[in-house]
């Protein structure tokens, strides 16, 4: 298993890391590391992992592994693989992480301004989505976009806890998303609260304060089908 220290502090852009494992794909596990792997919506860190002898690692992607504590660096093509048992550094593309917590977080933010069962959602660089199950609606491009930004400019502080599986089963409004299920099977599963306007649980990185997010806008809204409406977003700088 990889320790998960993006989980316990989402603004770790480094740490030094042991190779515990190359996979038969050529992944490379570490026994800890800061990279996010793509999971709820949000896509797996870009970066490096820096050897001892100066050579570098330029990572693709991050994903989990065949267990889900388990987190895999997808080296770039052409790469060649360091050995298992070295010490490297582990460094994520930062800028790119940072918008990605800020559309993240945001996205949390929409789901509290459009109270209404997600079915999808996705952050990407730059922009995010929600789909809503909605089969009558009547939403407004600009009315959401004020809202969004009157709640980002509050300096709302956002919060992670965690609770067990049992807690979680006792209170199934906590789970607004239906297709993206909250990490679990470790027994604990991690809450995300935006004081005074969002509980709910998620496993991804966020911001410390709304204020952070920036000026966001909505991009569009599409019918997905019968019952969806898709709100898209993208920053507004
Ligand atoms: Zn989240």
């Amino acid at each position: 298993m990889t320790r998960a220290l993006f989980r316990e502090d989402s603004y770790l852009t480094s740490c030094t890391a042991k190779i515990t494992e190359i996979n038969e794909l050529g992944g490379i596990v570490l026994d800890q590391t800061v990279f996010y792997p793509t999971g709820g919506g949000q896509p797996g860190d870009t970066g490096v992992l820096r050897l001892e002898d100066g050579r570098e690692i330029t990572i693709a992607t991050t994903v989990k592994g065949k267990d889900a504590d388990e987190v895999v660096h997808v080296p770039a093509e052409g790469q060649s693989l360091p050995e298992v048992g070295e010490t490297i550094t582990a460094e994520i593309n930062w800028e790119v992480r940072h918008r990605l917590m800020r559309m993240h977080s945001c996205l949390h933010l929409l789901s509290a301004v459009l109270p209404y069962p997600v079915t999808g959602g996705q952050v990407s660089d730059g922009k995010g989505r929600l789909d809503f199950d909605l089969p009558e609606a009547a939403l407004d491009k600009d009315e959401i976009t004020e809202k969004l930004n009157d709640l980002i400019s509050q300096n709302r502080p956002v919060s992670a806890d965690w609770i067990t599986d049992e807690e979680l089963d006792a209170k199934p409004d906590l789970v607004k998303t239906m297709s993206v299920k909250p990490p679990r099977g470790s027994g604990h599963i991690r809450l995300i609260q935006i004081e005074e306007t969002d509980l709910q649980p998620c496993g991804g990185t966020h911001v410390k304060n709304t204020s952070e997010i920036g000026r966001v806008r909505v991009r569009k809204i599409e019918k997905k089908g019968r019952q969806n409406r898709r709100v898209s977003l993208i920053f507004d700088e």
